[in-house]
This record gives C-alpha cells, sequence and structure tokens, in this order.
C-alpha cells in the first residue's frame, strides 16, 4: 500500500466508523462469529411517561461482549455489521427477540405499552422487511400495537418514494413509528409532515444541551414541533432530576436515560419493574 492510499482510506472510514480499514476486516470476521456464538445480546432500557412517572416500554439496545470480555460499542459494529450485510440476519434476531421479550413481560402481567426496537436503513431497504416483522408478530404473539420501531432521520432521507411506500405498509400492521435522534438528521420538515409517524426522539446531545448556555432551546423547538404534528415526543439520555424537570415543564411527553436505568438484562427486567412500582 502506498502512503497516499493509506491516508485516503483513512480519511473515507476512520470517519466514518472510527476504525482503520485491516482493524475493521478483523472485527468484521469477529462479528460474524460473535453472531454465531451467541456472543451478542440485547439490553433493555426503560422508558417514561414524564408526566406520571410511568414506565410505559423498554428499548431494545444491543451489545458485543468479545471472548476476552471487551465491549464493542453498537456505534462501533453496526455500521460493520450494515457494511457486511450481516446486518439483515442480525436485525431480524434483535426484532424476533425483543418481540419475545416483550410478549413474556405482558404475559407476566406488567401493563406496559411498547417495546421499542431500531433499525438500520438497510433493513428497511431489504424487501421483505415486512414480511420479518408480521413473523416476529405472529411468532411471538405480540400484538402490533405493542412493537415500536426506531429509525434515523437518514433513513427517511434515502428514496423517498419506496421509504414512504414501506412505512405505510409498517403502519397498516398496526405498529408504531418514532424517528430517533431527530434533529441530527436533514430530513425536510414537509416530508415528516406527511410520514405517518407516530413519534420524535430528541436526540441525547440536546438533552446534555440544558446544562450549558444554549439550555433548552432546541429540545423546546422539538418538543412543540412534535405538539404541532400531532406527534408524542420522547427524550434520551435523561441524566438529572433538572433534565427531567426542564422537559417535563416543555411538555415532553416520555423519556428515558442513565437517571431512570441504565439498559439492563432481560433478567434484570423484573426486578426493576417490581421496584419501581413501590416508588
Ligand atoms: P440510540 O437508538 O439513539 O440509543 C440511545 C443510546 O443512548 C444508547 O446507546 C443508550 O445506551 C444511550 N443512553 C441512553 N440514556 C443515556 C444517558 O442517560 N446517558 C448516556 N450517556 N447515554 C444514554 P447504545 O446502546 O450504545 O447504542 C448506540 C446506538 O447504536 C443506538 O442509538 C442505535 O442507533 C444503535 N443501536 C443499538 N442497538 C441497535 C440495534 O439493535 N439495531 C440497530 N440498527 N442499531 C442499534
Ligand atoms: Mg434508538
Ligand atoms: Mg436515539
Ligand atoms: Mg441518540
Amino acid at each position: 500500500r502506498t502512503k497516499g492510499y493509506q491516508r485516503g482510506s483513512h480519511t473515507l472510514f476512520t470517519r466514518e466508523m472510527g476504525i482503520e480499514i485491516r482493524e475493521r476486516a478483523l472485527l468484521m470476521q469477529h462479528l460474524h462469529k460473535a453472531f454465531d456464538a451467541e456472543r451478542l445480546y440485547l439490553m433493555y432500557q426503560p422508558q417514561l411517561d414524564l408526566v406520571q412517572r410511568r414506565v410505559i416500554g423498554f428499548e431494545a439496545l444491543l451489545r458485543w461482549r468479545t471472548d476476552d470480555g471487551q465491549m464493542i460499542p453498537p456505534t462501533d459494529f453496526i455500521p460493520l455489521a450494515e457494511h457486511s450485510g450481516l446486518i439483515i440476519s442480525l436485525g431480524a434476531w434483535v426484532l424476533r427477540t425483543a418481540c419475545f421479550t416483550m410478549m413474556q413481560l405482558l404475559e407476566k402481567g406488567f401493563q406496559l405499552d411498547r417495546i421499542a426496537v431500531n433499525v438500520s436503513v438497510i433493513q428497511f431497504r431489504q424487501s421483505d422487511f415486512i414480511g420479518l416483522v408480521e413473523n416476529a408478530l405472529r411468532d411471538s404473539g405480540l400484538a402490533p400495537h405493542y412493537l415500536e420501531l426506531e429509525i434515523t432521520e437518514s433513513v427517511t432521507m434515502s428514496g423517498a418514494g419506496m421509504f414512504e411506500e414501506a412505512l405505510a405498509r409498517l403502519k397498516s400492521l398496526g405498529i408504531q413509528i418514532a424517528i430517533d435522534d431527530f434533529g441530527t438528521g436533514f430530513s425536510s420538515l414537509s416530508y415528516l409532515d406527511k410520514l405517518p409517524v407516530d413519534r420524535l426522539k430528541i436526540d441525547r446531545a440536546f438533552v446534555t444541551q440544558i446544562d450549558t448556555q444554549g439550555g433548552p432551546r432546541i429540545a423546546e423547538l422539538i418538543t412543540q414541533l412534535g405538539k404541532k404534528l400531532g406527534l408524542k415526543v420522547i427524550a434520551e439520555g435523561i441524566e438529572s432530576e433538572h433534565h427531567l424537570d426542564v422537559l417535563r415543564k416543555m411538555g415532553c411527553d416520555e423519556g428515558q436515560g442513565f437517571l431512570i436505568a441504565r439498559p439492563m438484562l432481560e433478567s434484570a427486567i423484573e426486578p426493576w419493574l417490581r421496584e419501581w412500582k413501590s416508588l
């Protein structure tokens, strides 16, 4: 390899993925193996109704623990999985697992509204994605309205027509749709108005911003936008009582964050819910 090539590729890939090319190829191999060896698992983070402080559901978040105990963050390995195509089978597994977990919680009598599952743009482009969602629901026995798919704004940007149709079909199944990391992408407002979306998810950056000189202004703007469009608004990254107070006062409906709970193993959900109820 010439130096120039290395430097070029470095710019191209490291910015995007935070790791070097060779390291990336190696990690990709490890990731495939990890999936086969069931080294990938889900954690669940509670979501609250901010007014009632009631637990309304959980967001499923993927984790990878390597054989030597190292945790690789999803922001590193999801792009890899997207690049290699593994995201198709991985995403299908996430969807099914999350639906089964939710169904079990409901069967145990917990009154929850939804399970939120992150969906990659690659999955959305899959021709049989809707069939996949239908299967996950049917096999788990979960009613569609309990399932929410979290999509990012970049998804909404790619291939507008096709995307709109896919969304409409998903909506017709009765599932819910949230736009994740809202405000960090580039979706146009006119487009947002047309999409059959249920919820806007305020990115953590704008919750963090509450503590800075900028204050809660972007979070407030998104909350007002949501209200105007008739959408629910949820905030991620609530880390303090102050965040919670500010968000509640501005009319943000729901939230999640380390203040409420960190993402937890499936086995920790039940004890946590019982504790929470008794507060
Ligand atoms: P996201 O969907 O926006 O998820 C929220 C992220 O914020 C999670 O990071 C969560 O652990 C973190 N978080 C929540 N509350 C707090 C808080 O109070 N403070 C701080 N510092 N962080 C908080 P995580 O689990 O590392 O996931 C990162 C991203 O990876 C997710 O962002 C999502 O885009 C992606 N991801 C995770 N699981 C999946 C998956 O199953 N499929 C796909 N396609 N993407 C996933
Ligand atoms: Mg999410
Ligand atoms: Mg998010
Ligand atoms: Mg985010």
